[in-house]
């Protein structure tokens, strides 16, 4: 189960940052980390901060852009001190710990994505995630270091694990969970999904400016749609454009 979660570092800028974050992880089970564009390589503060958890930092995904590092997840959970304007998506650790590992346990892929040291995540990274987790700190000082906020996740997931493992399940129930679950769509479906209805209504002159999207990015992503759904959903699209170049010819 652990290894369905990933955790996403966005333009980290100091590498000790890596290897504390790597150790949190490892400490609590979790060994996937993925970090786009980080500002300083993999280099020997990166080790020595990973104190024995170098295996996480060397097996490390490094990617250019956002996109690349959670593509292929279908569950991703943004983490921000400053959230309070998200009300609909808000959630604390703890049940970040459930919904991961309720996720996880079905067979979807969840990324955790943290924010870069100085600014944290922009305005676009938090669109496009489903959950929205803030650490409930001081209102006065309210930003916690990049590694001490990935310790308190992975701890919460970790105990939401211990807690789902205890009660041993019969194998036949977890299989009944596998088979009665649609997988949901992932981030990279999502997104041909979002270009796709912005090309074909921006040409129809429904779509003029960018908070249209915004919303139904808002409103995509609340309805957790599963990858049949989507596929309806590009069809109505597809059929639209078929339509329209019917009555051109
Ligand atoms: N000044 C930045 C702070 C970034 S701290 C800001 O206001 O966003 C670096 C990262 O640690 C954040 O992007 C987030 O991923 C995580 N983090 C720090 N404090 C947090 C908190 N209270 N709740 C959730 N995540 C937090």
């Amino acid at each position: 189960m652990l290894d369905n979660i990933r955790i996403v570092l966005i333009e980290t800028s100091h590498s000790g940052n890596i290897g504390s974050a790597a150790r949190a992880m490892k400490t609590m089970g979790l060994s996937e980390l993925y970090l786009v564009s980080p500002k300083q390589g993999i280099d020997e503060q990166a080790i020595a901060l990973s104190a024995g958890a170098g295996d996480v930092v060397k097996n490390a995904v490094v990617v250019e852009r956002f996109e690349q590092a959670v593509g292929d997840c279908s569950l991703l959970i943004g983490t921000s001190a400053r959230l309070r304007h998200l009300q609909n998506s808000l959630i604390e650790p703890c049940q970040c710990g459930e919904i991961t590992m309720q996720a996880a346990k079905c067979g979807e892929k969840v990324a955790i994505i943290f924010g870069r040291e100085r600014v944290g995540l922009t305005n676009d990274e938090l669109l496009k995630c489903r959950y929205h987790l803030t650490i409930p700190a001081n209102p006065d000082y309210s930003s916690l270091n990049l590694a001490m906020a990935v310790q308190l996740v992975c701890y919460e997931l970790r105990m939401a694990f211990l807690s789902q493992t205890a009660q041993e399940m019969p194998v036949v129930a977890i299989e009944n969970t596998v088979k009665n679950t649609a997988l949901l769509a992932t981030a990279q479906q999502l997104e041909y999904f979002f270009e796709h209805t912005e090309r074909l209504y921006q040409s129809l002159g429904f779509i003029q400016n960018q908070g249209v999207m915004q919303k139904l990015r808002r409103l995509y992503q609340r309805a957790a749609v599963e990858q049949n759904e989507l596929n309806i959903l590009r069809g109505m699209l597809t059929a639209v454009e078929k339509h329209l170049y019917f009555h051109k010819e």
